[in-house]
């Protein structure tokens, strides 16, 4: 067994986590847990603990951890070869997992896919094509963005010129990309569309916002919008796409196809990292001709071979357990369960959201959703907050037995805390 205080040790002294401080993390009585396991929608700690995993893993899992059928895809890729450069060349999985994922599609509607690394990167390509787009097809002036307050896109410097959290956000936003930020359609009607290249959207729900959902048909009124003044529509699919939403993608529940579509966390199944941009003929089109046409973009691992073998065997394991039908009455499960939580905690809860599998439960007192979170992972359940909002949303396998269990932690949670 590996020695985990020295690997605590190890980690306090060497490395840096995302979105922490540091000082708390390092802090002599923090203990981190070493995530060492996990099967299915179960994962387990350096002290045998096992947990309902209650954020799928920041949103990535799907299936579960160490389903076969994917792991063995893995393996079987990594045998032949692990990585092989887009750049001049080309490989198997990527040319399979493009033809899948344009099948997903209407015919004739979403035709191209550019690979990337994760969804911020996935941003940052649907971006460039909209800028790109416009100065190769005589509107050079059309350089802006139109994003959602509250929005979240990713982390590298265009991904993050579009998001809307004003704590993660400010410090970049004179240095980044021109965005005008709008509330909701009504406000997107008053622009003048003209400068905008595309408006980019968080279907249903916005997740790092706290979970909050759109109202219905919102989407495709902003779809509308968009059509009529031909700016582009940007659907940045990243937590919500591959069944999250109930339906393989969060745009199909209002019919709404976009001009570009990112894709990034569950399209592995929550294994490895690869993230996708698809775009139509039109846009395709316009980067034709001539050497200054190309569009110049792209990473190292672009395309990368056993990410793509992942994603089709995640694919795949959506038709053969049909997984789609399977989680339909565990989102009616879930919305009982959720209901019956409110019920005990009136005063704790003032609004539960629920969108397909994935929930936020707002607490009333302030500051109150990490205490929560940390108490009911001694109920054997992981997941972490949005300021005061605890979010439930477990890989899609999770057995109603688990999502039980998950909802049950949560109210121990509460009763603990409050
Ligand atoms: C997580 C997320 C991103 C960023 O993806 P990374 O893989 O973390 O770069 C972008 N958009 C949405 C909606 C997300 O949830």
């Amino acid at each position: 067994m590996p020695d985990y205080q020295h690997l605590i040790r190890l980690d306090k002294a060497h490395l840096w986590h995302p979105f922490t401080q540091m000082q708390d993390w390092c802090a002599p009585e923090h203990e981190p847990l070493i995530i060492t396991g996990g099967s299915g929608a179960l994962v387990r700690d350096q002290h045998g603990r096992e947990y309902v995993d209650g954020n799928s893993t920041i949103w990535t899992n799907i299936h579960g951890h160490g389903h076969p059928r994917i792991i063995a895809a893995i393996k079987d890729q990594a045998e032949r070869i692990a990585h092989v450069s887009a750049l001049g060349f080309t490989n198997e999985p990527a040319i399979l997992l493009a033809a899948d994922l344009v099948a997903l599609w209407p015919a004739g509607t979403l035709t191209r896919v550019f690979f990337t690394d994760d969804g911020s990167t996935a941003i940052e390509c649907a971006m460039k094509m909209a800028i790109q787009f416009r100065q190769q097809t005589g509107q050079p002036e059309r350089v802006r963005f139109i994003a959602f307050d509250q929005a979240y896109h990713g982390d590298t410097m265009g991904a993050a010129s579009l998001g809307g959290v004003a704590v993660f956000h400010d410090r970049f936003r004179r240095l980044g990309l021109p965005v005008t930020f709008v509330r909701d359609v009504e406000e997107l009607r008053t622009l003048s569309a003209d400068e905008y290249t595309a408006v980019i959207i968080e279907p249903l729900i916005q997740g790092a916002a706290g979970m909050k959902t759109w109202p219905d048909g919102m989407l495709g009124e902003v779809r509308e919008w968009c059509e009529a003044h031909d700016v582009f529509l940007i659907a940045d699919e990243v937590m919500t796409g591959f069944g999250r939403t109930g339906k393989m993608f969060a745009c199909e529940h209002e019919n709404v196809v976009p001009d570009f579509l990112c894709l990034a966390k569950g399209i592995t199944g929550g294994t490895m990292p690869l993230a996708a941009t698809l775009t139509t003929e039109r846009v395709f089109r316009a980067f034709l001709g001539g050497y200054r046409d190309t569009f110049f973009y792209g990473h190292s691992y672009t395309g990368n071979p056993l990410g793509c073998a992942a994603a089709r065997a995640s694919l795949a394991v959506f038709q053969e357990e049909d997984t789609l039908a399977a989680l339909q009455p565990k989102i009616a499960l879930l919305k009982d369960l959720l209901a019956s939580l409110h019920a005990a905690h009136p005063g704790e809860i003032s609004v539960i959201r629920q969108c397909g599998f994935i929930a936020g439960i707002d607490l009333t007192r302030e500051g109150t959703g990490s205490a929560v979170c940390l108490a009911a992972r001694t109920h054997g359940l992981l997941t972490r907050p949005v300021r005061d909002t605890l979010v439930l949303m477990p890989p899609l396998c999770t057995t109603e037995e688990q999502l039980r269990r998950a909802v049950e932690a949560l109210g121990a949670g509460i009763a603990r805390t409050t």
